[in-house]
């Protein structure tokens, strides 16, 4: 009985195994497609100035327009494309098309804000980074002062690496944060010497920043911190009123969050461009 259970659990293993090497099989092929198909759009989040309300910056992230699944959001498929490799082709598409939509804002008049572009760990260690960087800029005619490269502090581990590419981007002329800091490994010795410009605060800090003293105490001591190190600051995932309070009042330039505005399409983007963000008058009464 034992044996033949045995066999059975061995046989179920086996066609898992064989259906999930399928799927990636299918998923990667798909993902392929897309590239040739352009199947890929940008939404983008405002980033918002917490004292003015202003939108002073615009985060732009990937979705997948799937022909028969709707609009598929990149946690589904940029850690296969990460691991297949894929990841750089879309990683330059997300790129290029980012600055050519910036570039168009400026040209039809609207106030000129930096676009910040998520990199993947493969693009941040790409042979020539900053030539193919280059290459998009001078494409794309965006003055690099109006791009910002987000990476995370998992990039930063190799630390020699990390500075040199750093360095190689800061020559270019664009910005660098450091998105979801604070979720992984930092070392503070090193972040005074890596040439950043912004910590962008991880979204599980500020979830419980109004129930968890813990996770206030962390989010104020990162803030003062970053003045402290001359950085900017912002704030991910602001959902609710008590958090942009607390946030103001401990001194955060930036919050981007669903209290503002969730990633939107190019439309509803520039109509908040045009007319502003009517939640953020109200909310700072
Ligand atoms: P991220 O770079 O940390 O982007 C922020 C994510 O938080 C976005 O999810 C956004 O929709 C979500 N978010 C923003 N405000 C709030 C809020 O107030 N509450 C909650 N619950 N969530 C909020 P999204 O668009 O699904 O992207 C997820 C992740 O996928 C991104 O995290 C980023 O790591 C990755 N990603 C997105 N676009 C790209 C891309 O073009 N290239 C690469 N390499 N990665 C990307
Ligand atoms: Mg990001
Ligand atoms: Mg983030
Ligand atoms: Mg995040």
């Amino acid at each position: 009985r034992a044996k033949e259970k045995g066999r059975n659990d061995f046989q179920i293993f086996n066609s898992d195994m064989k259906s999930v090497s399928i799927n990636r099989l299918r998923l990667e092929n798909e993902l392929r497609r897309a590239l040739v198909n352009e199947e890929f759009v940008l939404y983008y989040q405002p980033q918002v100035d917490i004292g003015s309300g202003r939108i002073v910056g615009v985060e732009a992230l990937i979705r997948w327009n799937h022909p028969d699944k709707g609009m598929v959001m990149p946690n589904h498929f940029i850690p296969l494309a990460e691991e297949s490799g894929l990841i750089v082709p879309i990683g330059e598409w997300v790129l290029r098309a980012a600055c050519k939509q910036n570039k168009t804002w400026q040209s039809e008049g609207y106030a000129p804000i930096p676009i910040s572009v998520n990199l993947s760990m493969r693009q941040f260690f790409q042979h020539n980074l900053k030539g193919k960087i280059r290459h998009v800029l001078e494409q794309t005619e965006l003055d690099p002062q109006y791009l910002e490269l987000e990476i995370t502090e998992s990039m930063t581990m190799d630390v020699d690496h990390a500075i040199q590419s750093l360095l190689e981007l800061k020559e270019l002329g664009v910005n660098v944060s450091i998105d979801d800091f604070g979720t992984g490994y930092s070392s503070l010795y090193y972040l005074k010497k890596f040439p950043i410009d912004k910590l962008k605060i991880d979204r599980s800090f500020v979830r419980d920043i109004m129930v968890d003293p813990n996770d206030a105490a962390i989010v104020a001591t990162i803030i003062a911190m970053t003045h402290h190190l001359n950085l900017k600051v912002i704030a991910e995932g602001v959902e609710t009123e008590d958090q942009l309070k607390f946030l103001y009042q401990n001194r955060c330039n930036e919050v981007q969050g669903y209290w503002f505005s969730p990633p939107v399409d190019r439309l509803e983007l520039e109509h908040m461009l045009r007319y502003g963000i009517s939640v953020a008058a109200a909310s700072r009464e």
